[in-house]
């Protein structure tokens, strides 16, 4: 059978932060069955770079070639970038794409869509009125609801629930999640960035996908409930309608000819509580005008969620071990040791700094060493100040190391 799909895209600033980091992709791309929503991670616009490249990637791939290994190219390609410039360091971007496959064309072929993400983005199928999610997270509340040591309710609450611990531009290998699901018309699929997840209770999305008439109705209900929830992040929707028939005057066949896409124009609408569209893959000039002290409270809050996260991710093979043994996370955080300075002095402490858990206390003064900070060799202020998370051994190793570099080369008698 074939089917067509309808389609809209948004994406919105928010009310709190001055930038919007999002990127997303329409059905504008070479294959124009591949949808995207990219949510950036980094301080001073790097956020930005690294979703813009992961969508510009997506935007380039031949409907042939494997969706999973674009993904990987693209982590590929933000790590380079951000080796490069140094104002790019440490970002990142979390993916969530939708493709869809087999419509028409042969005999027997069922549509299918293939979803593949990285990160906290989402997935959502709303089929005869219900909503399901098809992607779980892979950040730290959801490893916590997985083991059982969180509800899924608690997990929407939790303080840390914007650590992901998975993302592009962390480490050189990434794993990408893939399900694929059949497809039939009547299907709403939605993809969207955690501005909207975190900021409108999932019956709600369910309610309003169901009552909207169509992807641009529903795009648009959808962010500005995101921004009566608070908008208290940059917001993205994909909403995309598989339909028997095409919507209104269809474009051009496609290279496949196996089905007939329609990517709604994006267009500009100034109207007030409408959400900012654009051209996916081009910086919104809109956004920018936000002013005064709430953009500050946005940024820093921004860059404190991109530095815990460049610090979990470096330790996401624990946090998969975890995961496998199912041990509390408290239990993990007490087996970690960390340097910082204190009243002039090197302090080994015990559990996770406060940047890293969103200022939940997770920590203990372990021993205060004696040790000066002006004792300490520029070669180890680094894991100081970072907070790099040791064993009690390194750290021990390290305190031992400074009070040798410091003390004066033994006399000879
Ligand atoms: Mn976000």
């Amino acid at each position: 059978m074939r089917v067509y799909l309808d389609t809209f895209g948004a994406t919105h600033a928010g009310k709190v932060r001055k930038n919007n980091e999002d990127s997303l992709l329409v059905g504008d791309g070479r294959d124009r069955s591949l949808f995207a929503v990219a949510d950036g991670i980094g301080g001073f616009e790097a956020g930005e770079v690294a979703s813009g490249i992961a969508i510009d990637v997506l935007k380039d791939l031949a409907p042939s070639d494997s969706l999973e290994d674009a993904i990987r190219e693209a982590n590929r390609g933000i790590l380079e970038s951000a080796r490069s410039d140094e104002k790019l360091s440490g970002m990142g971007t979390t993916v969530v794409a939708a493709r869809f496959r087999g419509a028409g064309g042969a005999s027997g072929d069922e549509p299918l869509a293939e979803i593949s993400h990285v990160g906290d983005s989402r997935a959502y199928l709303l089929r005869g009125g219900e909503l399901k999610p098809v992607t779980e997270d892979h950040s730290l509340v959801a490893e916590l609801v997985r083991s059982g040591d969180l509800t899924r309710a608690e997990a929407s609450e939790h303080p840390q629930r914007n650590l992901i611990t998975r993302a592009l531009g962390a480490e050189e290998e990434v794993a990408v999640d893939t399900t694929v699901i059949p497809v039939e018309v009547g299907d709403r699929l939605l993809l969207c960035s955690d501005g909207l997840s975190d900021m409108v209770p999932e019956a709600k999305v369910g309610g309003i996908l169901t009552s909207a008439n169509d992807p641009e109705g529903s795009a648009r209900a959808l962010i500005s409930a995101a921004l009566d929830g608070g908008g208290a992040d940059n917001i993205t929707v994909v909403v995309i309608d598989v339909r028997d028939e095409p919507v209104e005057e269809p474009p051009a066949p496609k290279r496949n000819d196996t089905q007939e896409l329609r990517a709604a124009p994006l267009v500009e609408d100034d109207a007030v509580p409408m959400p900012e569209t654009r051209t996916p893959g081009r910086d919104s000039a809109a956004g920018q005008s936000k002013r005064g002290k709430k953009q500050d409270r946005g940024r820093k809050q921004r860059s404190l969620v991109g530095r815990a996260l460049a610090a979990l991710v470096r330790w996401t093979a624990a946090l998969v071990v975890i995961a496998a043994l199912a041990t509390p996370f408290y239990l993990w955080a007490n087996s970690q040791y960390y340097l910082g300075f204190d009243g002039g002095v090197v302090v080994i402490y015990r559990g996770l700094p406060p940047e890293y858990t969103l200022g939940v206390p997770l920590f203990e003064e372990h021993e205060r060493t004696g040790l000066e900070e002006s004792q300490v060799d520029e070669l180890y202020r680094g894991q100081i100040v970072e907070h790099e998370l040791k064993s009690l051994e390194e750290a021990e190793r390290v305190v031992r190391d400074l009070r040798a570099e410091d003390d004066p080369p033994p006399e000879r008698p």
